[in-house]
């Protein structure tokens, strides 16, 4: 698979791929593993987690430096996300039995009823290279956990990852087949899903990824989990603290140098306030810092790929085409590597390219509305649902507000994140399913109704 710096643009040095050969060994040993598996108490399988936590931490420097180098995340962040990933394995050491637990059901005339749950079996994991441990381990943490056992096929981009994060679970113990990573292409990840001995896929990436892989499982009749794009609004009404909203929409914009599915992409800002929240949010993106992300301090790194700048360029010119103001960035930076500046657009038409598309890249489209029914209307005026902030003084408007946006997950004051003990994911053509917390883990189970007279 081809490997590029995205930092340089130069080639690091080919990860060996897997034939048919490897996958359908592969198979065979998931379902063996699974058989033996399964059987553990949940205790027991709560353990390898807990020491593929630590096994993160002792190594949080070599897996830092290879998304760094795979994928252009900035070092610091790198650091965080193996934090995080050790953090998802703690949390479902410590809870996946009690998620698990039977759930007793009274009230049928005596007899002793619960529902029971139980693995289903290998689970496919389609993975995206944007948070490319973090989106594995927030699958693996407690779907392995309960029982299941996993099967990832990583973005071609990140195949070093790939192979590191099974090199985790080994390091970790678990017994040889819990978790295999497959490097392989999408066509092989859909012969996978339709093989009978895989039992449900889970997909983290784009809207056309998402719906070809739910076509598949569709059609096999398997459980799938989507969680795709998302145009989260950033909702600024009138008696907001216009200086912490700038300076945390700055950031939520341009975390993983904006390829995130729960960055803030639409900026919806009551009329009163507009200008002086662009202000604040044009200083706030310019103060941020562009560069190597192998130097600490570095803010944002480059894009991962090269036909991903391009795209997003392209984005922005077809806005501007449209009408979008440049008030800051706006060109691609002419250096080595595949480096996008923050960016900020104002006077964006409804029917713009950053209005209605996905934007993955540090780009912020600025809306003007005179009030907030105005607001709601436009932040629900999308295809996509997974995230949405506000931003007001008054709690009880931000949380009237909050329930009223179509958004799998909605924060007031705070920029939309994932967090191990809440569950994540999204509604419309975000997808379906969701991850982390008690929900996720009950997501790939068999929610075994049992009846005893
Ligand atoms: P993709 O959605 O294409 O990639 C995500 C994963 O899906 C990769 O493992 C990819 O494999 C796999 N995949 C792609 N197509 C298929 C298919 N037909 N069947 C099975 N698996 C498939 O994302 P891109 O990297 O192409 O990024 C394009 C856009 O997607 C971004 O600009 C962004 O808007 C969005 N995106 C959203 C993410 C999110 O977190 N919501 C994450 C990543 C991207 P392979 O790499 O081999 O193609």
């Amino acid at each position: 698979m081809a490997r590029v710096n995205p930092a340089t643009g130069e080639p690091l040095e080919p990860v060996a791929t897997d034939d048919g050969d490897d996958v359908e060994a592969a198979l065979a040993t998931a379902t063996e593993a699974f058989d033996s598996w399964r059987e553990r108490p949940v205790e027991e399988r709560a353990e390898p987690i807990e020491r593929a936590g630590e096994v993160l931490r002792e190594n949080v420097d070599e897996y830092a430096e290879l998304m760094t180098r795979e994928m252009g995340k900035p070092i610091d962040s790198a650091r965080s996300e193996v934090e995080k990933c050790a953090w998802v394995c703690d949390y479902y050491a410590e809870r996946a039995p009690e998620h698990l637990q039977d759930r007793r059901i009274g009230g049928q005339s005596g007899a002793k009823t619960y529902v029971a749950h139980e693995p289903l079996g290998p689970i496919l994991a389609v993975m995206p290279w944007n948070f490319p441990f973090w989106q594995v381990f927030r699958f693996a943490a407690p779907h392995l956990t309960a029982g299941n056992v996993g099967l990832l096929k990583h973005a071609s981009n990140v195949p070093g990852c790939s192979r590191a994060i099974a090199e985790v679970f080994e390091r970790a113990g678990y017994p040889a087949g819990v978790f295999q990573s497959l490097v392989v292409d999408s066509d092989a990840a859909n012969e996978v899903i339709a093989d009978d001995r895989v039992a449900a896929v889970t997909l983290t990436g784009s809207e056309r990824a998402g719906r070809a892989v739910a076509e598949t499982a569709g059609r096999e009749l398997k459980k799938s989990v989507l969680e795709l794009g998302g145009s989260d609004p950033f909702v600024v009404l009138d008696d907001a603290d216009l200086a912490a909203a700038a300076e945390t929409g700055a950031r939520a914009r341009c975390i993983n140098s904006g390829q995130s599915c729960i960055a803030a992409k639409r900026f919806v800002v009551h009329a009163g306030v507009a200008d002086e929240f662009t202000e604040r949010l044009v200083a706030e993106m310019d103060s941020l810092t562009v560069g190597d992300p192998t130097e600490e301090g570095t803010d944002l790194g480059p894009q991962a790929r090269e036909d991903l700048l391009e795209d997003l360029h392209d984005q922005v010119e077809r806005s501007v085409d449209a009408g979008a103001t440049v008030e800051c960035g706006g060109e691609v930076l002419d250096r080595e590597g595949y480096y996008y500046p923050p960016t900020v657009l104002t006077d964006v038409p409804r029917d713009a390219a950053v209005a209605t598309e996905e934007v993955f890249g540090p780009v912020a489209a600025v809306f003007e509305v005179a009030d907030e029914e105005s607001a709601v209307e436009l932040a629900n005026d999308t295809n996509l649902g997974l995230g949405a902030s506000v931003w007001t003084e008054d709690l009880d408007r931000g949380e009237r507000l909050a329930r009223e946006l179509d958004a799998g997950c909605t924060f007031v004051n705070e920029l939309v994140k994932s967090d191990p003990r809440l569950p994540f994911g999204g509604v419309k053509d975000s997808g379906y399913g969701r991850e982390l917390g008690r929900d996720g883990i009950r997501e790939f189970v068999n929610r075994k109704t049992v009846w005893v007279q």
